[in-house]
C-alpha cells in the first residue's frame, strides 16, 4: 500500500465514525508513524509503505476511533505558528484562542514594556507566544496545577525566555508577583455536566462548575488588585456565556469597559473587559 492509499483509507475511517477533520487528522498520524514533515508527506505520497509501519498505523488510528485526541498521540499541537508539547497533563491548546492572542498584541501596542499575566496557563501556549510575539514584554504564568507547569516549563525551554517568562504555581492571582497591564485567562469554562465527557483532558482544565462561569466569577472580583487601572483584561467563553458574564461584571465592576470579540465561527469567545483609569 502506497502512503496516499494508506492516508486516504485512514481518512475513510475516520470520516465514517464521524470525526469532521478526518483529512487532516489521518495526515497527522501517519506523519507521526513515519516520523516525516509535511513536505516530505506529500513529496513522498507515492512510496510503499512498510508493513510493520501499516501495521503501526491502522493501530494508532483506533487509538483515535476509541476517542484519544490525536494532539496526545502525537504529544504535539500547533498553536500561532508554533509547536507546544501536550500530554494528558494540560488542556489542548484550540485555535479558538489565537483571537484571545489577536487581541492581547494590539492591545500591548500601547505599551513600551507591557507586563502581562497568563492565569491558568496550561501547557503555556498564551504565555509563551506573547513572550515571544513581544520582544519587550515581561509575561507571568499561574496555574493551580503543578503537573500542567511542568509542561508549560518544558515548552518554554525551548525558547530563550529565562528572563521574561516566569511561572508561578497557585490558585488564580494569588502567586501572581505583581500589578500587570494586560491579563490574559482561559479558565475552565465547560459546564459542569459537559466537562466530563471530554477526550481525556484534565476535568480540572475544563469544569468551570454549573453553567461555566465559577472561576470567572472568582476571578473578576478580585481584578482591581492585581490589573493596573487602564489595564485590560481578556477571558475566553464558551457559547452562550456572553451575556451571563457581562451581565455579572456590570455588576460587579460597574466602571470597567467591556468589549466582546466573536470568533471565526460566529461565537462570542473572548470578553474584553478594561478598568477605569
Ligand atoms: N474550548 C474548550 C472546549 O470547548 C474549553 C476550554 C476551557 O474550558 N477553557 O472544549
Amino acid at each position: 500500500m502506497k502512503y496516499r492509499e494508506a492516508w486516504q483509507k485512514a481518512a475513510g475511517l475516520l470520516q465514517d465514525n464521524g470525526l469532521e477533520e478526518a483529512r487532516l487528522e489521518s495526515e497527522i498520524l501517519l506523519r507521526h508513524t513515519l516520523g516525516i514533515s509535511r513536505v516530505q508527506l506529500h513529496l513522498e505520497l507515492e512510496r510503499e509503505l512498510k508493513p510493520e509501519k501499516e501495521t503501526v498505523y491502522f493501530e494508532t488510528l483506533q487509538h483515535r476511533l476509541e476517542g484519544e485526541p490525536s494532539a496526545y498521540i502525537t504529544g504535539e499541537k500547533e498553536f500561532y505558528g508554533r509547536t507546544f508539547l501536550v500530554d494528558k497533563r494540560v488542556l489542548i491548546p484550540r485555535p479558538e484562542t489565537e483571537h484571545l492572542i489577536e487581541k492581547a498584541l494590539q492591545i500591548a501596542r500601547h505599551y513600551e514594556c507591557p507586563y502581562i499575566a497568563d492565569i491558568g496557563t496550561g501547557s503555556g501556549v498564551i504565555a509563551i507566544t506573547l513572550a515571544l510575539e513581544l520582544k519587550d514584554a515581561y509575561v507571568y504564568a499561574t496555574d493551580i496545577s503543578e503537573d500542567a507547569l511542568e509542561v508549560a516549563r518544558q515548552n518554554a525551554e525551548e525558547y530563550r525566555l529565562e528572563k521574561r517568562l516566569s511561572f508561578y504555581q497557585g490558585d488564580l492571582l494569588s502567586s501572581l508577583p505583581e500589578m500587570v497591564d494586560i491579563l490574559a485567562a482561559n479558565l475552565p469554562y465547560v459546564p459542569k455536566a459537559e466537562a466530563g465527557l471530554l477526550n481525556g483532558e484534565p476535568r480540572l482544565a475544563l469544569d468551570g462548575g454549573k453553567d461555566g462561569l465559577d472561576l470567572y466569577r472568582r476571578l473578576i472580583p478580585i481584578l482591581p488588585a492585581r490589573l493596573r487601572p487602564g489595564g485590560t483584561a481578556l477571558l475566553e467563553i464558551g457559547i452562550h456565556q456572553s451575556e451571563l458574564l457581562a451581565k455579572y461584571i456590570k455588576d460587579t465592576l460597574p466602571q470597567a469597559s467591556l468589549e466582546i470579540i466573536s470568533d471565526y465561527a460566529g461565537i462570542p469567545r473572548i470578553v474584553a473587559l478594561t478598568l477605569p483609569i
